[in-house]
């Protein structure tokens, strides 16, 4: 199996008490769309900084693309590699969608425009003209932030509750411009979310975390066989099961 991401006993504390991933492992697949599910606190969003290099790690190790976390320079290429959107995306709101992608593609030094209508036909938006993104529903900018994040061509995009606060058209939407990248353009998706329902639609494999630990991996294909053979019927279900074991 090709890894895009592995960890290994990966740990992270804040302070010399605070220990927010404990002996963290996960293993994303190449191609996969990768739901990390846990509570509020669990961690997801530390694990997701790591990786990206806004947090440097505790101990323990993690590879990426191949490259080891140990191997600064290594690891500092494959990062071009991935793109995020973590916290809330940050755009101009006084322009409109694609002058926001212009300057992404400026700061990215990508020295041509040509592929601005591409990504935003990608996302749905390519019909939003001059409209100011501070007029833009949830949704349209939760797409944008997929469209930013598309500039630099990643192999692998990482999202944090991209659903939350979405309209549920929001999230209709968004869920298929995921699977269409996914096909597509062959990128692997990381998405923490707790809207499980929606998520299960889309994933293809998960995570479960559970106060800083990874305490089960699993594809789609076998939480499915699984949860037709027990007395769970959701992913909701198991995961709630699985979180007060
Ligand atoms: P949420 O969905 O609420 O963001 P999460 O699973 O993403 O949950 P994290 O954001 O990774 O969880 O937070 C895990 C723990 O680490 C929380 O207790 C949080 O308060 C703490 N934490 C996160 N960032 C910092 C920081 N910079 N300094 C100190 N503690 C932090």
């Amino acid at each position: 199996m090709d890894y895009v991401i592995e960890a290994d006993r990966l740990c992270k504390n804040y302070g010399s008490r605070h220990r927010v991933l404990k002996e963290f492992d996960i293993h994303v697949p190449k191609g996969s769309i990768y739901g990390l599910i846990g509570k509020n606190g669990a961690g997801k969003t530390t694990f997701m900084r790591i990786i990206c290099g806004v947090q440097p790690l505790t101990s323990g190790e993690f590879s990426l693309f191949g490259a080891k976390s140990s191997d600064t320079n290594a690891v500092r290429k494959a990062r071009e590699r991935i793109s995020a959107v973590i916290e809330s995306p940050s755009f101009y709101p006084h322009m409109s969608a694609k002058d926001n992608l212009i300057q992404q593609y400026t700061l990215l030094g990508i020295p041509s425009t040509e592929g601005i209508d591409e990504l935003l036909e990608l996302v749905g938006l390519l019909n939003t003209g001059k409209k100011k993104v501070k007029d833009f529903s949830l949704g349209m900018k939760q797409r944008l932030g997929i469209a930013m994040a598309l500039a630099g061509s990643p192999d692998l995009i990482i999202l944090d509750e991209p659903m939350n606060r979405l309209e549920p058209e929001g999230v209709v939407e968004l869920r298929e411009t995921i699977l269409r990248l996914n096909k597509e353009r062959d990128i692997t998706f990381v998405i923490s979310s707790h809207i499980l329902n929606e998520l299960s639609k889309i994933a293809t494999d998960y995570g479960f975390i559970r106060d800083g630990k990874l305490i089960e991996e699993i594809t789609a294909r076998d939480l499915e066989a699984k949860l037709s053979s027990s007395s769970h019927r959701t992913l909701e279900d198991y995961f709630l099961d699985l979180m007060n074991r």
